[in-house]
């Protein structure tokens, strides 16, 4: 059976009274999770924070980039060995907003993916198009080359210890969310292309959907049949939704 994995990505948002008041709020809300992963992936400073609020706890923690190299001069940016310090299971790499707004392309993401498995964590993936690319009807395409550069250059076994979160540009943090059936369409071709490379690394492999999942469409978009669970914005920030969202994916 296929790993079901919410994770939450907080961005920059939050501070220490707001993180621990929102965490005591889901650890409360829901115990455990019955099948299933859930995570949180907080902002560099928080990390030691969540850390310690999350121990003997359901959920695991997680980190939202991470730098390629090792180290070395490279001010302002963290190693995957420092989040590991920190107790990080999965990191994300290759964020749209990244890729936009910090210039990323597939070959920086394809390392920082290396590099995050070379420290034993999970990247979670982000592959997606543009509304502009979905117009222009080349999806497929866009997503190809995405995937293609992480298994050019750490081979398909890597996605063994990996997740992949199918984030449709145009619906990130835009309250667009793709029907159910869009998204299946695309975790279907990633699940295909895959497939023809290897099998069972295909059947295997975990993809989230991300993009505008709330409360009220989490189920959905989870009932389908290549939608492993969710990489959650927003509504990762408020208590009751996350838990919900949380819950869904173990229905
Ligand atoms: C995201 O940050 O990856 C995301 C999907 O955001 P939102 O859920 O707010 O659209």
């Amino acid at each position: 059976m296929r790993k079901k994995l919410v994770a939450g990505n907080w961005k920059m948002h939050g501070n220490k009274e707001q993180n621990q008041e929102l965490l005591n709020a889901i650890i409360a809300g829901m115990p455990r999770m019955r099948s299933g992963e859930c995570v949180v992936c907080v902002p560099y400073p928080y990390l030691s924070q969540v850390q310690l609020l999350l121990q003997n706890t359901f959920i695991k923690l997680g980190a939202q980039n991470v730098n390629q190299f090792a180290k070395g001069a490279y001010t302002g940016e963290v190693s995957a060995e420092m989040l590991n310090d920190f107790g990080c299971h999965y990191v994300i790499v290759g964020h749209s907003e990244r890729r936009a707004v910090y210039g990323e392309n597939d070959q920086t993401v394809a390392l920082k993916y290396a590099a995050a498995q070379k420290s034993n964590m999970v990247p979670i993936l982000c592959v997606g198009e543009t509304s502009e690319q979905r117009e222009a009807d080349v999806t497929e395409q866009v997503i190809f080359k995405q995937l293609n550069a992480v298994i050019e250059n750490s081979g398909v076994s890597s996605l063994v210890n990996a997740v992949i979160a199918y984030e449709p540009v145009w619906a990130i943090g835009t309250g667009k969310t793709a029907t159910p059936q869009q998204a299946q369409d695309v975790h279907s071709y990633i699940r295909k292309s895959i497939a023809m490379l290897d099998p069972e690394v295909a059947s295997a492999l975990t993809i989230l959907y991300g993009g505008s999942v709330k409360a009220d469409n989490a189920s959905q978009l989870f009932a389908m049949p290549d939608i492993d669970g969710g990489l959650i914005g927003g509504a990762s920030l408020i208590a009751t939704d996350f838990i919900s969202i949380c819950q869904s994916v173990q229905n």
